[in-house]
């Protein structure tokens, strides 16, 4: 069974949150992002009810990398959920949409001087530092201001998970965070601690994305509360805040086991209890930042199918009206999905067909073998679980207008990103004055009106 959250099949079409695809198709276009709200709040709920009971201090901190416009953060608000944001991008949606600066963890292995500074201005709740670079602007920065800044430091654990296993390595070799094996987060740690402005609450780390085995989040455990062991014996610090970084995995395909957060929350939990009484520290405050497990399996896209191209003998195209631009997964990491037939989804599977994007580049496909009943122009293909790291690593390849985004529940369907249109495409493009001419007068004038409603518009 292939349908996730609140889809149903009603009369042969394929039901999101009470909404029928086909009208969602016909009435906001196609390709369209729709997001089954219900779902997305009910994986919300399972982090919070898994932790409260499982746990006394936690905070659930959603990765907004993996999808965040300013409706999400309303939801995440709602359900009590902190956030992470990784650039200054991502803060200013989630302040744009009023989203409680101090529930927001900030995060990045190159955050830029202005990013700190926008961080420390709006009185984040953390800032994860993974640097020394970083830790010696926070320190500027705080004297010069007289703000505080409350830190985690990120550690490279050495323990990197895979999607079905895991490795343990000494020395990692990573662009993220300080190295445990090397000492580097030891030497991190004892700055940190003489830094008179810059406060450390405890440390963080993130082992890996779409992990199914929970052992590598045990091992984990095990080796940061060694190095909670080292630096209470080195440095006399007790850190006081654990942060477990994200990466439960989700069901994109056939044979994917989608991990249930309550479950996850009870084995994380009891990991940390173990360890902290094995060596006699007091519970930290435990975070965990799922963003894939919260979104992933909410999202759908729908796509309107084209031409279908048959190579007899070796393989069927279809082609539809989206692809690599709106969702890069596949070409980038080979990523499987499946897909439904959102007008014709009682019907059984007659063919296997490869689905191909519209981008000019072989690599655009999306699913390669998917068993569909027969297909022709202008049926609806309902790609499943691309809530995650679909829209937000979109692009605008082809110059190709990106989709909208609707918000399905309850049989009503609320549009939270606008579809791009082609005057958007050009809005920031510039013709300096050499290359002008006669066609230009206008554009001119045109050009200094957009210029001055920018810097009105200029945060
Ligand atoms: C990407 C990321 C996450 C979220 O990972 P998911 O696999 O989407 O749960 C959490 N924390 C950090 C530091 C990350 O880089």
């Amino acid at each position: 069974m292939k349908l996730r959250g609140t889809m149903t099949v009603k009369e042969n079409h394929l039901f999101i949150g009470g909404c029928d695809a086909v009208e969602l198709a016909r009435r906001f276009g196609t390709p369209l992002y729709v997001l089954d709200e219900a779902h997305l709040r009910s994986q919300a709920r399972a982090y919070i009810e898994g932790f409260s009971r499982a746990y006394p201090d936690f905070k659930v901190v959603y990765a907004g990398k993996a999808l965040l416009t300013a409706a999400i953060c309303r939801i995440i608000e709602e359900e009590g959920l902190y956030l992470d944001v990784v650039s200054g991008g991502e803060l200013y949606t989630a302040l744009f949409a009023g989203f409680p600066a101090d529930r927001i963890v900030f995060h990045g292995n190159n955050k830029s001087p202005e990013e700190l500074q926008m961080a420390l201005e709006h009185g984040v709740h953390r800032i994860v530092v993974d640097n020394l670079y970083e830790l010696e602007l926070l320190d500027a920065f705080t004297r010069r201001s007289g703000a505080r800044a409350s830190i985690l430091l990120r550690v490279t654990p050495g323990v990197e998970a895979h999607t079905h296993s895991y490795i343990q390595t000494g020395q990692i070799d990573s662009k993220f965070g300080f190295g445990l094996a090397g000492g580097q987060a030891y030497e991190a740690t004892r700055r940190a601690l003489a830094l008179e402005r810059v406060e450390l609450a405890g440390f963080h780390c993130h082992i890996g994305s779409q992990i199914f085995d929970l052992r590598p989040f045990e091992a984990a455990v095990q080796v940061m509360f060694g190095f909670f062991d080292e630096v209470r014996r080195g440095l006399g610090f007790v850190p006081r805040e654990l942060d477990l970084g994200g990466g439960l995995g989700i069901r994109y395909v056939e044979g994917d086991v989608s991990v249930d957060p309550k479950f996850f929350a009870e084995q994380l939990a009891a990991a940390v209890r173990r360890e902290a009484e094995r060596l006699g520290f007091p519970l930290p405050t435990l975070m965990v930042e799922p963003g894939r497990s919260i979104v992933g399996e909410a999202g759908t896209t729908l796509y309107t199918v084209g031409s279908v191209k048959e190579i007899p003998g070796l393989r069927t195209y279809v082609a539809v009206d989206g692809g690599m631009a709106d969702n890069p997964r596949v070409a980038l990491y080979q990523a499987s999905y499946e897909a439904v037939v959102a007008n014709k989804a009682a019907e059984p599977p007659s063919q296997v067909v490869s689905v191909a994007g519209k981008y000019c580049e072989s690599g655009d496909m999306l699913i390669w073998d998917l068993k569909v009943p027969p297909l022709e122009p202008g049926d609806i293909l309902a790609v499943l679980a691309t809530g995650a790291y679909n829209y937000s690593m979109a692009s605008n390849y082809n110059r190709i207008p990106r989709p909208a985004m609707v918000l399905v529940a309850d049989g009503a369907a609320d549009v939270i990103v606008e579809r791009e249109t082609y005057a958007d495409l050009v809005r920031l493009d510039r013709i300096p004055a050499r290359l002008r001419d006669a066609r230009d007068e206008a554009a001119a004038a045109r050009d200094r009106a957009v210029a001055s409603s920018d810097r009105e518009r200029r945060p």
